[in-house]
């Protein structure tokens, strides 16, 4: 089967036919739906792919429900993504153009183009709009849009101007993420691998040495400088003596790197960390003087290359100690369940033999978790502070440590230290990326600076987070899992800068050299969706959308005829497009994929629960799983990205979608394998010649009991199916579609010699139900029986079921499992004759009953009763229903009608009688011992 040609024919009659391009319809309800828009850096892949697909079936489903469908598309050329791939190829990176030769087949005479960041960003927009038609989404491509048109730039200053009104944007000191080669701050979408950069943060302690320079510790755990009983420095590596903040102080020479995008920072001299070892410094809170030790473990790109060491509470100061020889104790904290030196406890009690030891990772985290979570300060501890300082200031140290550290738990002692030894001067602080390291699109390691005069989108805002929190209550969220990552998102956001200086977007209407960044220009598009088209046809000019056009169109602020007047348009046009928006808005569902929950789609809810009244807020949220090809993660160095016309060209836009869809449940990863995309084609081809060919054989009229199951099988499978949709099962509901359908018309077929027309019915029924699937397949087979235009505009099939003739079947199922078991024992029977007690009474009060006695109490003869409870009891779930649902049903006429049917299933001559037939033989007995729903059967 050809389903390139077939898919082809389609996609032109629905263009054609602008199948898929709504306007309002007053009155009919509507469903909006959106997918994330795809940076065209590259054309669109498999995994973008399922996203959209995911889209698009539950689009093409609500279509069938009667609702008026809206499902758009644009593409977000902003940022660096696009810039960074432009720059590479512009330099010769002959990397970077072999990999679009490989996976998008693009010649050479266009590569060569592509070190311009807008050509290259609308070849790919091109081909990913291609690949999209390719996959047969019903997407309305008149509201396409890239976010650096003027009309999109006009809206994203509206949005900033509102936030910045609101007091959203704040100008401040930060820090943030930064690409010391570009200059520029970096989020999520502008590193490697997409990898958001993780702020922590050190306290510094400054230890100053008997040499007058400033040894700064860099640590998590600030409290523990009550133990120190030496610092390390690794002998082996480069240092510096340099200027901080107006003082000489001892670093390692990538931390005074990393420090002086956070602060003033000189280098004056270098050094081997060797020259410092032996030197003694101070520790400034007890006045101890304490030695220098070398340490190859310690790690000069973490924090400052100095470390302090304190051996009864840190795993790995206790064991390097220990290889010295020089172990000294103090101890600070006590823990339930351990005792005065917890670090030397668990290295001894774990066997740990010396300092190279790895299993030290795991006691170091034992020992910080316990102190941490129940640890308290020890009350001796006043006792060892302020020793280098004269009377009264030492008194009045111990006093306050006394007061406000002994006896307390460590982390609100923590707490208390780090801030006094900031304001005493002897402490600061120093962050860090904790996930490190994280590479900038460029290649650049990404540090962390501090920003001054910079803006920032205040996410930090208690209120602004309250009302996000109080739209993500209000919402669907699928997989609903994914709630709780969600509000983690929405606790731990804080200020985000939200401009670059580099990369095509919209400038800050207030500060042009910056350009808003890529992950705060895309959070409320949608909107914008719903009004381009009217905005293109009402021939609206980018200066035209002003403040307030937009607070009109979005926010019915002002009046219409006012606001048509000040920008100079027509106060119907205007009108027109408010109607637009109010009709479409809110959106009903966004999709994506799960790695945008924790960037994307979380300011999507930031944002509009900022710009928009809660009436318009969004509805649901569909995070789906990520894609495998062949079981691997598809990257770009290992050239295994599955681009998704490649995909539709090798498999067909229908094999292709139906394997997406049946692969794996929305919320999980799938693993895309191309044996199983061929295995899938083939079974639609067969569902397709299924179909014709019935439909060619199924001359004769009536409707008699295998009719009447099939149009009832299929009523219930379609039933779940449109269930599973409404929950979003998209997995689950394609099984029902593509599975089950299927072997409910083969069963029925084994049934008949001839099919009825009758069952024409039930295949146009289920030409629609695929339709959201394999939409052009369905289109050919709703041509093929003879319907017109479009099986994509069909109302979803409601099929009347008959719960009786679904019980008979079951019941006949049943029989043919008994009369294939009869027939292991007893070979070369040619006939079984079937006696059937026809007491349909007895069996309901059997699968009610919950004891023998109470059945015979029910009006069973007692003879019967336990044998006909044991019969009930095997009975599935699904059976018992049925049962409880039909009222009266008669098993002679039953299998007298099936008689075909289980002729056929057990290749046996088959005869039927009535168990309470006085003229029939009972052969073998099992006449008498005949029951409801088990017949006795005799083979003979
Ligand atoms: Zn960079």
């Amino acid at each position: 089967m050809d389903f390139r040609q077939i898919e082809e024919k389609w996609q032109r009659r629905w263009a054609e036919a602008r199948v898929f391009e709504p306007t309002p319809e007053p009155g009919k309800p509507k469903f909006f739906i959106t997918a994330a828009y795809p940076y065209p850096n590259g054309a669109i892949h498999i995994g973008h792919g399922r996203t959209y697909l995911i889209a698009d079936i539950m689009a093409r489903y609500h279509r069938h429900k009667g609702l008026n469908v809206l499902f758009p598309m644009g593409f977000h050329y902003t940022g660096t993504p696009i810039l960074t791939v432009a720059e590479s190829i512009a330099a010769g990176d002959v990397r970077a153009m072999e990999d679009f030769k490989v996976i998008y087949d693009v010649p050479e005479e266009e590569l060569r183009k592509m070190g311009d960041p807008l050509y290259l960003a609308n070849y790919f927009k091109e081909l990913s709009k291609q690949y999209m038609k390719k996959m047969g989404l019903s997407i309305d491509w008149t509201r396409e849009f890239t976010t650096i048109d003027p009309e999109y730039q006009q809206f994203i200053r509206w949005q900033f101007k509102k936030l910045y009104d609101k007091g959203l944007l704040v100008k401040g000191r930060h820090p943030v993420g930064w690409c010391p080669k570009h200059q520029m701050p970096v989020g999520a979408h502008d590193t490697k691998d997409d990898k958001e950069p993780d702020i922590g943060e050190w306290t510094l302690i400054y230890f100053e040495g008997e040499d007058g320079l400033i040894y700064p510790t860099a640590t998590l755990r600030p409290e523990t400088v009550l133990g120190v009983t030496n610092l390390w420095i690794n002998p082996d590596e480069d240092y510096a003596v340099a200027e901080v903040d107006g003082r000489k102080m001892v670093l390692s020479l990538d931390a005074a790197f990393r420090l002086s995008f956070q602060t003033r920072v000189k280098t004056l001299e270098r050094a081997r960390g060797s020259s410092f070892v032996g030197r003694k410094v101070r520790n400034p809170v007890t006045g101890e003087l304490v030695p220098i030790y070398p340490a190859p473990f310690v790690d000069v790109k973490t924090g400052t290359g100095v470390v302090m060491s304190v051996p009864a509470h840190a795993p790995y100061d206790y064991a390097a100690l220990r290889d010295l020889g020089e172990v000294r104790l103090i101890p600070l904290i006590s823990v339930e369940g351990y005792g005065e030196y917890p670090a030397k406890e668990v290295v001894e009690r774990m066997g740990i033999k010396d300092q190279k030891d790895p299993r030290l990772e795991e006691a170091t985290k034992e020992v910080y978790m316990a102190e941490f979570n129940k640890g308290y300060m020890r009350l001796d501890v006043a006792d060892r502070v302020g020793l280098h300082l004269p009377e009264p200031a030492r008194s009045l140290l111990r006093g306050f440590f006394a007061a406000f550290i002994a006896g307390k738990p460590v982390r609100e002692a923590r707490d208390r230290i780090r801030a006094w030894m900031e304001a005493a001067g002897i402490g600061g602080r120093m962050y860090e990326i904790m996930n490190k390291p994280v590479y900038c699109r460029c290649g650049t390691e990404i540090v962390v600076k501090v920003l001054e005069d910079q803006w920032f989108l205040n996410y930090g805002d208690p209120n602004w987070k309250r009302a996000t929190k109080e739209l993500l209550a209000s919402m669907r969220i699928v997989p609903d899992e994914a709630r709780a990552q969600f509000e983690a998102t929405i606790d731990w956001l804080d200020k985000r800068a939200c401009a670059r200086t580099r990369g095509m977007g919209t400038p800050l209407p207030w500060d042009p050299t910056w350009i808003i960044e890529s992950l705060s220009d895309s959070t409320i598009y949608m909107a914008y969706y719903t009004v381009i088209r009217r905005i293109r046809e009402f021939g609206l000019k980018p200066e035209q959308l002003t403040e307030a056009f937009w607070d009109y169109v979005f926010l019915g602020k002002g009046d219409a005829a006012e606001v048509a007047k000040a920008v100079g348009a027509d106060e119907k046009a205007l009108r027109a497009i408010r109607e637009e928006f109010s009709y479409w808005y809110p959106l009903d569902w966004r999709n994506s994929g799960k790695d945008l929950i924790p960037n994307h789609l979380t300011f999507f809810l930031f944002n509009h629960s900022a710009i928009f009244p809660k009436e318009l807020w969004p509805r649901g949220i569909v995070a789906n799983g990520w894609v495998l090809v062949e079981g691997e993660k598809m990257s770009k160095s290992k050239r295994n990205v599955l681009a998704l016309g490649k995909a539709v060209d090798q498999f067909g836009a229908d094999p292709l979608r139906a394997t997406l869809a049946i692969s794996a449940e929305v919320d999980q990863d799938l693993d895309f394998r191309a044996n199983v995309a061929r295995s899938v084609a083939r079974h639609l081809e067969e569902i397709y010649n299924l179909v014709v060919s019935t439909a060619e054989r199924a001359t004769r009229d009536g409707e008699g009991l295998p009719e009447m199951w099939l149009r009832s099988e299929a009523a219930s499978l379609l039933e779940k199916a449109a269930k599973a949709l409404d929950d979003v099962a998209i997995r689950q509901a394609a099984v029902y579609v593509l599975y089950d359908m299927r072997r409910a018309l083969e069963r029925y077929l084994e049934m008949v010699e001839v099919p009825s027309r009758a069952v024409l019915e039930v295949l146009k029924a289920w030409a629609v139900a695929m339709e959201p699937f394999v939409p052009h397949l369905a289109e050919e087979l709703w041509e093929r029986l003879g319907e017109r235009p479009f099986a994509a505009k069909a109302p979803w099939p409601k099929l009347a079921a008959d719960r009786r003739t679904l019980l008979a079947v079951r019941y006949a199922d049943r029989l043919v499992e008994d009369v294939a078991k009869l027939k292991e024992l007893r070979k070369g029977a040619k006939r079984a004759v079937i006696y059937v007690n026809n007491n349909f009474a007895w069996v309901k009060a059997a699968v009610k009953a919950r004891d023998v006695r109470e059945l015979i109490s029910a009006g069973v003869p007692g003879e019967v009763a336990k044998r006909l409870l044991d019969v009930a009891r095997q009975l599935d779930d699904d059976f018992k229903a049925l049962i409880a649902e039909v009222d009266d049903f008669d098993e002679y006429s039953a299998l007298a009608e099936l008689r075909t049917f289980l002729s056929r299933e057990t290749g046996l001559e088959i005869a039927v009688y009535r168990a309470d037939d006085e003229k029939a033989p009972d052969l073998g007995g099992k006449k008498r011992s005949a029951l409801p729903l088990r017949a006795g059967v005799y083979l003979e």
